[in-house]
């Protein structure tokens, strides 16, 4: 059987890249899936310049033409989910039910969403003010109206470990909103990504509405950020390269929607339903291996339940299957590379040596292949830890204990981030009163579960800007006022 050729696409054309290709890794099996295309800066210029040549007509294309389009999308990614759920699980190492129910299926939701998301209204009618006359202008009722227009090309960068969810959650509201896309994902795993632009192709999107390019090194992303035809970077990824893109970007006023790091508190009171909250905290290790940005990571426990958090928490650990993510019983798979788990190792190393006590993890399952971690648990941490304060993208959960609920919010605001907290306790009003304490752009009570309609995005260093339902659509629109006398 020939190897799938993965291409880019600029500007309607399934090319190869000008560098040749670079071999894409299964995280478990640790052998070659594919060849990701090397595009060369001089194609990622041509695919931004080609967004930009692309830009005026499709801003002009009516919201029905746009939806249709996107839904179609929608339609094809469906015919083609056979296809490319054995894909991303390879190039992710996702276990299967991860890849089955959440790699694919929310990437076509989220085209079915904007796909709607193209008829929102996009006039904010004002009310008629008066306004006296002045040296300006004669005075008089004037009307108003705020449209929604788009900002132009958006440079779209992702991180691996949702590929496709990721990159759908930022062309659909992009494309939906009338702006042209340059999709650049992850270097680890951007196979299924590529077989989506061919997708989006087939499904009818005109030549350079929507490109991808993919690379192994950071001068393809680099070069798209500072690309003269790029408007907007709309960024998912890690605090300090979410920085790197800001300080350049900065530069040309483009327009930023940053999705940074994570370092999630999940607060546990004494009055707390125990089974539910160790069972919220245990999703760090059973859902991608805790590779993902809103996971309640640092457990904030008080000390009338501490013990039986940290007792819970080990068992829940104990019982997870960790090994090939194909098997159906596989509960935590591999992290995505070599350099992500050596990360991981060094940092649970950094937090037992500052005092953190090593529960259960911390090594290497005994497994013949793939980049795994054990999941892992360290109690009796200070707040000031490295474990505590950086962020781990893997299997790891620490726990601080706390005395007040003062002291509670404290700690859960003591990290530079501020992307997902949580708090679990069965007294309403206190939930209330904490979440309205805490610097985050999210706060979960009681659950991990998520309405996708609500606003998602971080305070300080996990990013700027707000995803999710209408507000997602928003973020890729720039406000324009319109006046006249009425
Ligand atoms: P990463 O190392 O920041 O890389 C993300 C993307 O940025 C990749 O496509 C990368 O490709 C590109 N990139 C790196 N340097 C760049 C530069 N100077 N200019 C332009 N692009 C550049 O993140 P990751 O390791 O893939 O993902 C893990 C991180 O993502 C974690 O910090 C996690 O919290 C965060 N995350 C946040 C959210 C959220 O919604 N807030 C969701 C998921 C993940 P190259 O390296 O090839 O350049
Ligand atoms: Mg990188």
């Amino acid at each position: 059987m020939a190897a799938q050729a993965f291409r880019l696409l600029i500007a309607g054309e399934q090319v190869g890249g000008d560098r040749g290709t670079y071999d894409i890794v299964n995280p478990a099996t640790e052998t070659v899936v594919g060849q990701a295309p090397e595009a060369s800066t001089a194609q990622v210029e041509a695919a931004a310049e080609a967004a930009a040549d692309a830009f005026p007509a499709w801003s002009r294309t009516t919201p029905e033409e746009r939806a249709a389009l996107l839904d179609r999308a929608a339609d094809l990614l469906r015919e083609r989910m056979d296809e490319l759920i054995p894909l991303v699980q390879a190039e992710t190492g996702a276990t299967m039910r991860v890849a089955k129910t959440m790699q694919v299926p929310t990437c076509i939701e989220r085209f079915r969403r904007y796909a709607r998301g193209a008829l929102e209204p996009a006039t904010i009618p004002l009310p008629p003010s008066e306004m006296p006359t002045t040296a300006l202008a004669p005075g008089g009722i004037m009307g108003a109206i705020a449209v929604r227009q788009p900002v132009g090309v958006v440079a779209c960068i992702t991180p691996y470990n949702f590929p496709i969810v990721n990159m759908a959650g930022k062309i659909g509201p992009a494309l939906a909103m009338g702006n042209t896309v340059v999709v650049k994902p992850a270097p680890q795993d951007p196979l299924a990504v590529t077989v989506f632009g061919e997708v989006l192709r087939d499904a009818g999107f005109p030549p350079g509405v929507v490109n991808v390019i993919t690379g192994s090194g950071a001068d393809a992303g680099q070069a798209l950020v500072a690309s003269e035809h790029v408007d907007m970077v709309s960024f998912t990824g890690s605090t300090p390269v979410g920085r790197a893109i800001g300080e350049v970007a900065g530069r040309d006023m483009k327009r930023l929607l940053l999705e940074l790091g994570g370092k999630g508190a999940g607060i546990v009171f004494d009055d707390a339903d125990l089974a539910t909250a160790i069972g919220t905290i245990s999703s760090v290790w059973a859902f991608h291996s805790g590779q993902i940005c809103t996971a309640p990571t640092r457990v904030i426990a008080q000390r009338g339940v501490y013990d039986q958090v940290v007792a819970g928490l080990q068992k829940a650990a104990g019982r997870l299957k960790v090994g090939d993510p194909l098997e159906p019983d596989t509960v935590v798979g591999p992290l995505i590379s070599d350099v992500q788990r050596s990360r991981v190792e060094a940092l649970i190393a950094a937090g037992v040596e500052q005092g953190g006590e090593l529960v259960v993890g911390g090594q290497r399952p005994d497994l013949a292949t793939g980049f795994y971690v054990a999941p892992t648990l360290i109690a009796g941490c200070k707040p000031d830890n490295a474990a505590v304060q950086q962020e781990f993208f893997g299997p790891v959960v620490v726990v601080v204990p706390f005395d007040d609920e003062d002291e509670a919010v404290a700690v859960a605001n003591g990290t530079e981030f501020g992307l997902y907290d949580y708090v679990f306790t069965a007294d309403t009003a206190r939930a209330m009163r904490v979440a309205r304490q805490l610097r985050t752009g999210n706060v979960g009570i009681n659950t991990a579960q998520r309405n996708h309609e609500a606003p998602f995005g971080g305070f300080k260093m996990s990013g700027v800007g707000r995803d999710g339902g209408s507000f997602g659509l928003h973020a890729y629109s720039e406000l324009q006022s319109i006046v006249w006398p009425g």
